[in-house]
């Protein structure tokens, strides 16, 4: 019986067709030995998935964004994890929109290819947290080059990029009118800069996520790195903001539904007391209720990325996408952990890791608090706190 929207049949299919190849079973040992998904990455790649965005005269697919969170759907829904490969996919829109005709000839047709890699973003710094407009990395123009100084938390992928997408102050906060102004943002050849003023030191988390601290000290980088024009980052670094939100609520609805596959079906054959576990309605209605919130969250998703699709303004549905699927996949993944009792907290099981993935969206790229001041200030008009 199906169990939601099947939007895109034949695009499902196709990424089916490669996901086949990567059973629950590869990533759970991936999370063990804490292991970057490479063969993974490389059929997506040569599939074309990870250049979606990427319009056709740059080597990519040309898809919209709506077809783009079907794929990230389908890899979660199949239990995998979209992490480790997604932000290839939306990272590069900062350079599709805001970089210059030469740099994104230079750039996209490879990323398309898989020739180089986009997969890490510089944002969050360790004093200035949510807060991104405090952030103090500094980026200073000297002749052709600009001088780079500061540091960098959480940075994800970095030993597996060849690219950096970096945001750093170009103009020192107490100089500009508004916070949200002197910042820009700058590609950077990771190999060039690791070892010539870019360190990079890993930083453990709960799920298998390749993460870190950046430090730069007098890191100098090309003044072509700059994308578009100096200053005006913030606004450059929001506009790919939707498409970020809408790919992960696509991925929690993917998580969501393969939480409910699993709890049904263990509620289906687990016999205990002469019968189905999943007779019981203290058992059945929380995975109901789960199904329900992922359909609702699924909805708003679908109208973000049309918005999106469409040019339409679409930060509050987007914003609020990522955040009900977010809430909804974490539901789901409790309830799939209650569903299997014990057998929930064994590894083999795949419940515990994949709801360790999917707990990182009520945080990360933007966490729970941020968004409903966002709707509370922004679409209801209450007044600002911070
Ligand atoms: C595994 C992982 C990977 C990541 N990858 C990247 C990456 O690749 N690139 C990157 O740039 N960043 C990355 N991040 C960073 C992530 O985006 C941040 O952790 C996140 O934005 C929150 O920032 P913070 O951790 O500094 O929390 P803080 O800013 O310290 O906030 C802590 C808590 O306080 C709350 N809070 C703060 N201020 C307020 C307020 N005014 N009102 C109400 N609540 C408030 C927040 O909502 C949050 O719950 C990653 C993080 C993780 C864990």
């Amino acid at each position: 019986m199906s169990q939601g929207d099947e939007r895109h049949g034949a695009l499902r299919e196709a990424v089916r067709v490669v996901l086949a190849e990567f059973p629950a079973s590869y990533w759970r040992d991936l999370d063990q030995e804490r292991a970057y998904p490479e063969a993974f990455v490389r059929a997506m790649t040569r599939a074309g998935y990870m250049g979606a965005l990427i319009p056709r005269e740059y080597g990519g697919l040309g898809l919209s964004l709506t077809e783009t969170s079907v794929i990230l759907e389908e890899v979660n829904g199949s239990g995998g994890n979209a992490g480790p490969a997604h932000a290839q996919m939306y990272i590069m829109g900062t350079l599709l929109r805001h970089g210059s005709e030469t740099q994104k000839r230079e750039f996209l047709p490879r990323i398309a290819s898989g020739e180089l890699r986009l997969q890490a973003f510089g944002v969050t710094e360790p004093d200035a947290g949510t807060d991104t407009t405090a952030i103090t990395t500094s980026a200073v123009r000297d002749g052709d080059e600009y001088v780079i100084n500061g540091r960098k938390i959480y940075i994800s992928r970095v030993p597996h990029s060849d690219l950096l997408l970096l945001l750093a102050r170009t103009t020192p906060a107490d100089q500009v009118k508004k916070r949200t102004q002197g910042l820009s943002v700058f590609l950077i050849d990771l190999h060039h800069a690791l070892g010539n003023g870019l360190t990079f030191s890993p930083i453990k988390t709960w799920l298998n996520n390749t993460t870190g601290e950046l430090h730069f000290t007098d890191l100098r980088i090309p003044a072509s790195a700059l994308v578009g024009e100096e200053g005006r980052g913030f606004r450059y670094i929001l506009d790919g903001m939707n498409a970020e939100r809408v790919l992960i609520a696509a991925e929690c609805v993917g998580d969501g539904r393969w939480f409910i596959g699993q709890a049904v079906a263990r509620a289906n054959e687990r016999v205990i007391f002469g019968r189905p576990i999943g007779q019981n309605q203290g058992v059945q209605f929380p995975i109901a209720q789960a199904h329900m919130a992922i359909c609702a969250a699924d909805l708003m998703r679908y109208r973000a990325a049309e918005l999106f699709d469409a040019g339409q303004p679409c930060g509050p549905e987007a914003n609020m996408s990522k955040q009900l699927a977010a809430e909804a996949s974490w539901q789901a993944g409790n309830v799939a952990m209650q569903t299997f009792g014990g057998y929930g907290f064994a590894v083999d099981y795949d419940i515990e890791r994949k709801l360790r993935e999917t707990r990182l969206y009520q945080v990360a790229p933007i966490s729970t608090n941020l968004v409903l001041s966002y709707i509370a200030e922004h679409v209801l008009g209450l007044p600002r706190s911070f």
